[in-house]
């Protein structure tokens, strides 16, 4: 079961300037700044009552990041759930017949275990399961 959306991630060119423009928009303070290397991504959250925003710039080339900017453009990336328990909704989904994209959870920023579905089968809506980790 999903419990609430934890964050909305952002793909954007320009950290710093994402951020600076969201403080203002949101008149919100910036929670965090933190780089994932494994992913190729420096991240940024804003904390807005139970949900984040998350903003993620790509550190190389290679990162996931980078490729999505260079189809789309800078935009919507991905909804977050939360998840009490993501092995057993890796398995329920799977059995459900959707398409994941990591089988086995991984690192993710923000002290949590991620795993990402294929948005194939989602309405090409990138979805990421999060558990905090314990
Ligand atoms: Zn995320």
């Amino acid at each position: 079961m999903f419990r609430k959306i934890e964050h909305i991630g952002i793909a954007v060119k320009d950290l710093d300037s994402a951020n600076r423009m969201f403080a203002e928009l949101a008149s919100a303070e910036l929670l965090k700044v933190e780089e994932v290397e494994s992913e190729g991504v420096k991240t940024s959250f804003f904390k807005l009552g139970e949900t984040k925003i998350e903003f993620l710039e790509a550190t190389n080339t290679d990162s996931p990041i980078a490729k999505f900017i260079e189809k789309n453009g800078e935009g919507m990336h991905h909804i977050a759930f939360d998840v009490e328990d993501i092995h057993a909704e890796i398995n329920r989904l799977k059995d459900l017949g959707f398409q994941l994209i990591n089988e086995t959870p991984k690192e993710g920023a923000d002290n949590k275990i991620i795993a990402f579905l294929h948005p194939k089968s989602t309405n090409r809506v990138l979805i990421e399961l999060c558990q905090d980790k314990k």
